[in-house]
C-alpha cells in the first residue's frame, strides 16, 4: 500500500512510481532477464537431450563395450538435464561439472 500521495515518476520511462520504484522498469528487466535465462536453460535442456540420445544409442548399439552401469549414467544425466529445465541451479552446475569429467 502507498501511503504517501506524493505522485513520483521514473526518470526512466515517466511510468508513475509505486512506491520508490518502477513498476514498468521493474517488470520490463525481470521480463527481459527470464528471457535471456530461459534461452540459456533452453540451450542447456537441448544439449542434455542430445546427450542422453547419443549415450544410449552408442550403449544400445554396444558401441561402448559391455556392461550396465551406463544406465545410472543415463539417470543422472536425464534427472539433472530435467533439474535444470526446472531452472535448479545446482543441477545445471553438476550437469556441467559431469559432463566435463565424462569427455
Ligand atoms: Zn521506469
Amino acid at each position: 500500500m502507498v501511503t504517501d500521495t506524493k505522485q513520483y515518476y521514473c526518470p526512466r520511462c515517466g511510468f508513475p512510481m509505486d512506491g520508490g520504484m518502477c513498476r514498468k522498469c521493474s517488470q520490463d528487466e525481470v521480463t527481459w532477464e527470464e528471457e535471456v535465462a530461459r534461452k540459456k536453460i533452453n540451450g542447456a535442456v537441448i544439449c542434455g537431450a542430445i546427450c542422453f540420445c547419443v549415450t544410449l544409442l552408442l550403449n544400445l548399439t554396444g558401441m561402448l563395450g559391455s556392461g550396465n552401469y551406463y544406465i545410472f549414467d543415463l539417470a543422472l544425466l536425464a534427472g539433472l538435464t530435467l533439474g535444470v529445465f526446472l531452472k535448479s541451479r545446482v543441477c545445471a552446475v553438476l550437469l556441467f561439472t559431469g559432463s566435463s569429467l565424462n569427455l
